[in-house]
């Protein structure tokens, strides 16, 4: 067998097309456009990186992008004034706050002060518990990504067994509650899991979010599987591969998301998605608490 490629560069540009529509109706209706605030803190040339990607997707689709960064000396007091500043200015439809924080910053600390109807990336952890119970809320991008590239392809998930390799907070553990939604069987591998290759073997959807290149392969997966890689793993002669050995695992799999090509591209376009949902939610509920607001997000 030789699996399907769950192209994800054809899934954004869709994706794209689709956002780029609703910003307009959005923009018509209201007469301004979904805002986003990228904060991060000067020095890191990663961040500046993406923010620049982030500036880019902006424009593309007609979302409003603020560079709010900071000086590299900032105190954990002037970012979380600066978040609470932005969270609170109705010209701002979402927030994000680019990690890593430079040593000495309080990740948790700033996060709080996002609200939550903001929270663009979904890592509040107000967004975190909606997401835990089940109700609608701000999903983690990577993660939704993944969801998408499945659903949008067809995948069937409902009664199927998955197996989610990795339970970081903005994937393994938020995809395994997207799964968990869709009615999948969900199982969560980590680096404590005994017999990895039994687990995985087990599953109808594997999922790998781990950083390891080529943890998972051919001989672990069951054939006929679908196999999502959020893995991005530059080598040290500069090649970017995934968690998943794609050689071995494209030969077992039915469908297989690639790297590059597979879930990085989708990730943004959620992130985009997330500021217009905000947008409108915030359009709706600019006079109620966070708490009323997230409940009907
Ligand atoms: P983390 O390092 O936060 O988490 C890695 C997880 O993998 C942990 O839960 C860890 O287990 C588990 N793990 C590590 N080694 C093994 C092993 N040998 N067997 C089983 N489980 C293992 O990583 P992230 O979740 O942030 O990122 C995962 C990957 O996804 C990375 O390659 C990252 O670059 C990529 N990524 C991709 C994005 C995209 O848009 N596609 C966006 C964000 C990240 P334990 O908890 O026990 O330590």
């Amino acid at each position: 067998m030789t699996a399907t490629i769950l192209d994800g560069r054809a899934l954004a540009k869709t994706l794209r097309e689709e956002l780029r529509a609703d910003v307009q109706t959005f923009t018509r209706a209201m007469g301004f456009s979904p805002t986003l605030a990228v904060v991060q803190v000067a020095g890191d040339p990663a961040s500046e990186r993406y923010a620049r990607t982030i500036r880019k997707g902006c424009d593309d689709v007609g979302i409003a992008f603020q560079d709010q960064t900071l000086p590299a000396a900032t105190s954990q007091a002037g970012l979380e004034e600066t978040l609470r500043s932005l969270s609170a200015d109705p010209a701002v439809s979402g927030v994000l706050l680019h990690m890593p924080l430079p040593a000495g910053l309080d990740a948790a600390g700033a996060i709080a002060q996002i609200d939550p109807r903001k929270d663009v990336d979904g890592i509040h952890p107000y967004n975190a518990g909606l997401l835990a119970i089940g109700q609608p809320g701000m999903v983690p991008n990577t993660p939704a990504g993944g969801l998408e590239l499945l659903l949008r392809n067809g995948v069937p998930l409902k009664g199927r067994r998955a197996t989610v390799v990795g339970r970081s907070v903005v994937v393994g553990k938020p995809m395994a509650f997207l799964l968990l939604q869709e009615h999948a069987t969900v199982t969560i591998a980590h680096s404590r899991t005994t017999d990895l290759a039994a687990v995985v073997r087990e599953a109808d959807i594997v999922v790998a979010a781990t950083g390891k290149p080529g943890l998972i392969t051919g001989a672990m997966v069951k054939p006929g599987a679908v196999v999502v890689d959020f893995g991005i793993n530059v080598l040290d002669d500069g090649r970017v591969v995934g968690d998943v050995d794609f050689a071995s695992v494209v030969e077992v799999a039915a469908a297989i998301t690639p790297v590059p090509g597979g879930t990085g591209p989708v990730t943004n376009m959620m992130l985009l998605r997330n500021v217009l949902r905000a947008a409108h939610t915030w359009a709706r509920q600019a006079d109620s608490s966070p708490r009323d607001a997230t409940r009907v997000l």
